[in-house]
């Protein structure tokens, strides 16, 4: 059913003249907080906000009213995936070592090689960004595993992504990720770390050139953020000149740590600590730093998050889907971190890890009233926003870029309709999400993204990984078959049985 006012928004076009958006809530944004208005409106022109609240008194050039849904700032998401994801494949099997999620030394020494190629990456990527947009994501920091990778992250598939950003109309912060190290299974249980400085360098300065290029393209919807991945696999040379060059560029950095056992261990048997006491301790830690996912934080460690202004990414479905919590939410509140979220993991949705963080938090803190909904709502807007340094996103308010996402109030899968917020967080499924607008720009139409055909692509993009899978045993200790390292959840049977 098309509303007034829709026929004259045409997906992936900048509206000409003045927008007004209207349903029966809106999510504004006064005296540093979120407000709900009932009935409100969003005017916005070049993807800038002019006005949010009751009855505008100017002219615009058209009005749209999405009725009974919340207009709401658009989800930022700062661990988000962008690639096909690899790690559901380990949800029904274990352990990670022997199911090909670490490189048998066997495959070390035969020399890794790309499982994709650079088409079947550009792929990918442009698939998981429209993945996005359909959750209402609106600013997107891209988290691919390198564990299919030769080494890390290529120069040729973060231009193509940054194409794909610029042509489907999502925020991001990008550059291809580097490492000095990587995690090699040298038998059975027992994964140690091998180190290639030079390599980690190189990958550095490609980054560095990265942004240097692309920074400020598609109207400034690509930025640059550093990416070396995860703390145990870098040398604290790499970590220092990355550190140096975020500096010089003005960019964060983003950093994997306190987030599994095999990292803590690892680290400790390196350099003798945690790894946020290891930075620390190298003046590592600042605000420039986004630290996904805190789940094995010590108490020592969150308080240097603390006094340093980190940030940490909180993505609770692939946490809690792996037995691990961020210990807790509320208490990393309370000691005045600031908190993102990210997706990180299949599916992308950032409603279903709001829920799961609200309920994650709750069993931690072993009651009900230390968390509420808006306080993940927060997280995923303001706190986004605040890790990136950026006070014109997360918000709806005049001013403010025109980054927009419209969840419907009314879906029969999220009845009744409370409290906005609270049925959206509650409700936990992006695919309530109508309309995102990406800096005035509608990126997402009712299930229609601009610059990708979803349906085809999903059938391109499952081709791809059943390829993947298929080439797992060369890269799994033993060499088992396929069907004996991700056997099927039920015996397959062929035959009918009365
Ligand atoms: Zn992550």
């Amino acid at each position: 059913m098309i509303k007034p006012g829709f026929e004259t928004l045409k997906l992936g076009r900048k509206p000409e003249g003045r927008t007004l958006l209207t349903a029966d809530w809106v999510l504004g944004h006064h005296d540093g907080s979120h407000r709900l208005v009932p009935r409100g409106e969003v005017v916005f022109d070049n993807g800038e906000i002019l006005f949010v609240g009751q009855h505008f008194p100017g002219e615009v050039a058209r009005r749209v009213d999405f009725g009974k849904s919340l207009i709401s700032p658009g989800f930022i998401d700062l661990d988000a995936l962008s690639d096909l994801d690899t790690t559901i494949l380990g949800i029904d099997t274990h352990p990670g070592w022997s199911k090909g999620r670490v490189w048998p030394r066997s495959y070390v020494d035969a020399g890794p090689y790309e499982m994709y190629m650079p088409e079947e990456l550009a792929l990918q990527k442009r698939f998981a960004f429209g993945q996005l947009l359909l959750n209402g994501i609106t600013t997107a920091a891209p988290i691919a595993s390198l564990f299919y990778r030769e080494w890390g992250e290529t120069i040729a598939e973060f231009d193509a992504a940054a194409d794909a950003a610029g042509e489907l109309g999502l925020r991001v912060y990008l550059s291809p990720a580097y490492r000095s190290g990587g995690m090699v299974l040298e038998k059975p249980g027992q994964i140690l770390p091998v180190f290639d400085e030079q390599r980690g360098l190189r990958g550095l300065e490609d980054a560095v050139g990265f942004i240097e290029r692309q920074s400020g393209r598609h109207g400034d919807l690509v930025r640059g953020m550093l990416a070396p991945d995860r703390v145990e696999t870098c040398t604290i040379g790499l970590l220092q000149r990355t550190n140096a060059a975020a500096r010089a560029l003005g960019c964060k950095i983003r950093l994997h740590m306190a987030q599994g056992i095999m990292e803590v261990e690892t680290v400790r048997a390196l350099h003798g600590s945690t790894a946020p006491v290891w930075l620390a301790t190298n003046g590592l830690l600042s605000e420039r730093l986004i630290a996904p996912h805190a789940t094995n934080a010590t108490d020592e460690d969150l308080r240097l998050y603390a006094a340093n202004g980190v940030s940490i990414v909180h993505c609770p479905l692939v946490s809690a889907r792996g037995g691990n919590t961020l210990n807790s939410f509320s208490a990393c509140r309370t000691r005045g971190i600031n908190i993102a979220m990210g997706t990180d993991t299949a599916p992308a949705d950032m409603l279903m890890n709001l829920l799961v963080g609200l309920m994650t938090s709750r069993i931690n803190d072993g009651a009900p009233d230390r968390i509420r909904c808006a306080d993940l709502f927060d997280a995923a807007t303001l706190g986004g926003a605040r890790a990136l340094g950026r006070t014109d996103l997360g918000h709806l308010s005049s001013g403010a870029r025109a980054d927009i996402a419209v969840f419907g109030l009314d879906d029969v899968i999220m009845a009744p309709s409370i409290d906005p917020i609270t049925t959206l967080v509650a409700g936990g499924s992006g695919r309530v999400t109508r309309a995102t607008f990406v800096d005035g720009r509608p990126s997402m139409l009712f299930g229609e993204v601009a610059g990708v055909n979803m349906r085809s692509a999903r059938d391109r993009v499952q081709q791809q990984f059943d390829g993947l899978v298929a080439k797992y045993p060369e890269r799994s200790w033993a060499h088992p078959p396929v069907a004996e390292i991700f056997p099927p959840s039920y015996p397959i049977e062929s035959s009918a049985h009365g």
